[in-house]
Order: structure tokens, then sequence, then C-alpha cells
């Protein structure tokens, strides 16, 4: 049994100096190769969607293929929505089975995000073992419904940042700091790694109590990994490299076999793409063997 929700997880890797790898998938095959990955190299994991795919499979179905995978691996396996903007689903994933639920109401102004958030948080509590994560500030590019132009992006204030995680309650939370959804544009993307310095001191200085996110893991340097590591990322999402993964393998294996009819033969080649790409984030992550 190895169903966990984000926050024991991430409080463990961020006292011990490394991070979890949150990977977002929208199909079977792409859930498996994550947990192929997690098993394979010992790491704590957590299985992202966001709403749409999470809708497409349905949150039961989702929940029902979780449940088995997690519960079979020998590695702690959380599973997370990600950025949605609706509260009733985020509530509908919560019972569900869902164990963290990712509310973003970062577009709306201060006190209307606290509201929301803490409307989620409290309800996430009372339902069971359900970690809530909150976003201040905003980060640029498109996941799933949520857009934001680059230089609309808002980046989080260290002081608000305090009295939010207080004031909603939530158990992780994700700083808006430079990062963007979606493939970075330059080859040196404009990061805060000071603000989330000093906002993960403001918060865990005396001891990991909420553990940071950082979104827009894709395409991100190797150095800015392993500064994001230092300044207090415990948990990095990475969604749009699986979808190229995913659709450059499918291509690779299609434009090879052309005459061939065998989807299970295409599907092991997707898989396997998909897990190697799994494994190379939890090496930099430092995750591996902490299961
Ligand atoms: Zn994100």
């Amino acid at each position: 049994m190895s169903i966990v929700n984000a926050k024991e997880i991430m409080v463990e890797a961020a006292k011990n100096g490394y991070a979890i790898g949150a990977f977002n998938i929208t199909d079977l095959l792409q859930f498996e190769a994550v947990i192929d990955a997690a098993v394979e190299t010992k790491s704590p994991v957590i299985v992202q969607t966001s709403v749409k795919p999470s809708q497409f499979l349905g949150t039961n179905m989702m929940v029902a293929i979780f449940r088995t995978l997690a519960q079979s691996a020998p590695v702690p396996v959380c599973l997370h929505l990600d950025h949605c903007t609706d509260i009733a689903y985020c509530k509908k994933c919560a019972d569900a089975g869902y164990t963290n639920i990712m509310i973003d109401a970062s577009k709306h102004p201060f006190e209307e995000n606290i509201r929301q958030t803490k409307e989620v948080a409290d309800y996430c509590h009372s339902v069971g073992d359900i970690s809530v994560e909150g976003e201040l500030g905003t980060v640029g590019g498109v996941e799933d419904q949520v857009k934001v132009a680059e230089d609309e992006a808002q980046l989080a204030n260290p002081k608000q940042s305090v009295e939010f995680v207080e004031r909603t309650g939530v158990d992780i939370f994700a700083p808006a700091i430079g990062t963007a959804h979606g493939v970075y544009k330059t080859k040196n993307p404009k990061v805060d790694f000071e603000r989330l310095a000093t906002i993960h001191k403001m918060l865990n200085g005396d001891g990991i109590k909420i553990p940071l996110v950082v979104h827009g893991g894709t395409g991100l340097p190797d150095d800015y990994i392993v500064k994001l590591r230092e300044a207090g990322g415990a948990k990095f999402n990475v969604s749009t490299e699986l979808k190229h993964t995913l659709i450059d393998a499918k291509w690779e294996y299609i434009n090879a076999h052309r005459e061939e009819y065998d989807p299970g033969k295409l599907d092991v080649f997707v898989r396997d793409a998909t897990r190697k790409a799994v494994i190379g984030w939890m090496e930099k992550l430092g995750s591996v063997g902490k299961a």
C-alpha cells in the first residue's frame, strides 16, 4: 500500500535535500510509464492530471487506475489534480480519491484567491488525508484551460505569500517566480531564485511546514534546477515534455513501421520512451533511491 498525499513526501524531500517529480499524464500508458520509472529508480512520485484529461477519462476511472497501480508499487505515489479553477470540480476529485488538489484561483484578486483556496482546503481536510496546493502570482504560458500572457505573469510577493498560506490553510504552496508553462522561448528564462529562497526561509526557516512547488519544469536548464532545489523547490511539475515525448514517440514508431498493425508494439515503444524521460527527471531531482 503506497498511496500518499503530496505534503508528506514533499516534507521528507525538503528535509533531505531532494525534490519530487510531478508528472502530468493524459492516459493509462503514461500513467504506467511514470510508475515504471518510479519503481525502477525507487523514487517517490506524484502523478498529476489537469482538468481536461481528468474529465475525459472520468474521475472514478482515473482514481481506479491510480489505486490499482499505486497499491502494487513499492514506492509512495500521489495523485494530484493540477490547476483546477473550479471549486466544485476540486471537491469532486477529492471525493473520488485524489490525494492532492490544486485550486488555482491565482487570476483573482488576493482576497478572492484566499477565499476560494480556503474553501477547497477546508473541504479537502474534512474529507480525508488530502493535501492542498495553492498558487499566488501567476505562471506564464498555457496549462490546460489556464492561459497567462508572459508579460502579464506576476511574481509572488513574499509577505503576501506568508499571509496567503496562513489564512488559507494550504499544505503546499506554489509561488510564481518567473517559471512558465509550455516551452521556454529563450535559453535563459528569467527566474527569480532569490524570491523562492526568501519565501522558503519565511515559511520554512524553523523547520519544513509548507513545502514549495515549482511549476513549468519542462525546458528548465539543469543549473536552474539545481538552484531551484537549493532555494526550496520540493516538487517540480513536468507536463509539456511528456506530451512531446508521447506524440514524438508515436510519430517515430509509426513512421518507421507504417505497414505494421500491432498496437501493442506501439504502446511498448511509447511507454518505454516516457519511462526514460521520467527517469531523467528523477535523476535531476535527486529522488532516486529515496522511496
Ligand atoms: Zn503549473
